[in-house]
């Protein structure tokens, strides 16, 4: 089962995760963006892990609850109010319970992903953090119908999150800065796409 310490060694796995990733998050932002998305991810999860460290969240709900709200407050840009939006929404959306079942899981980030379709207009295939979460998703409802165990449905969720970001690479961008390239966003991978890949591995790694 998923509980508030589950979720907060997450952060920890996904905040060391986005450091060491920081450079190619921004190499990647450079052709088709403003080369900033390494540093605002980094920055936003670093106050994330302060604030869950100085004061723990004690269920899972509150963990998610807790990053949404710095990484709106601390990364700004486009990705900033998504993330924010995605985390809060999941964080909700599972209550005040101290334990959570993957359904529960999947039926959080389903909730999130939602708003972040909502509040950013993207659909599938525009060249997206929605390429990678969407695919994720489904992923881990397919292995958890299948009778998967929390590692495995979640080890799916990351390689179709993976899949997914690489998959952008021949999308023309409709969303975001990368859209105002038009055609020439074509061959480069997406940074919000290759971040939330990231984020999934790490829930993946938490749960081996
Ligand atoms: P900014 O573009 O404001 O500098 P970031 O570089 O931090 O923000 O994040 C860029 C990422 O945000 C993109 O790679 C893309 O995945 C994501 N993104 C941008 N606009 C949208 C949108 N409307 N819906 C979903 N994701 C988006
Ligand atoms: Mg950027
Ligand atoms: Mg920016």
């Amino acid at each position: 089962a998923v509980d508030a310490d589950f979720l907060r060694r997450w952060l920890g796995t996904a905040t060391e995760s986005i450091e060491r990733e920081a450079d190619h998050l921004t190499e990647l932002d450079s052709p088709i963006g403003d080369a900033d998305h390494g540093g605002n991810m980094r920055r936003g999860f670093r106050a994330a892990r302060t604030a869950v460290e100085q004061e723990p969240p004690d269920t899972p709900g509150a963990v998610l609850v807790a990053v949404g709200r710095q990484l709106i407050s601390t990364v700004g840009g486009a990705s900033g109010p998504l993330y924010g939006t995605l985390l809060r929404r999941a964080g909700k959306s599972l209550g005040d319970e101290p334990t959570v079942t993957a359904a529960q899981l999947r039926d959080a980030l389903r909730a999130g992903v939602d708003g972040v379709a909502q509040l950013g207009g993207a659909v599938p295939e525009d060249k997206t953090m929605l390429d990678a979460l969407l695919p994720a998703i489904d992923a881990l409802s397919g292995a958890l119908d299948a009778g998967g165990s929390l590692a495995e449905v979640l080890a799916a969720a990351a390689q179709a999150a993976e899949d997914g970001a690489k998959a952008t690479i021949p999308l023309r961008a409709r969303k975001g800065r990368a859209s105002y390239l038009g055609d020439r966003s074509i061959g480069h991978q997406d940074p919000g796409a290759t971040s939330s890949a990231l984020l999934i591995a790490a829930l993946a790694q938490t749960a081996q």
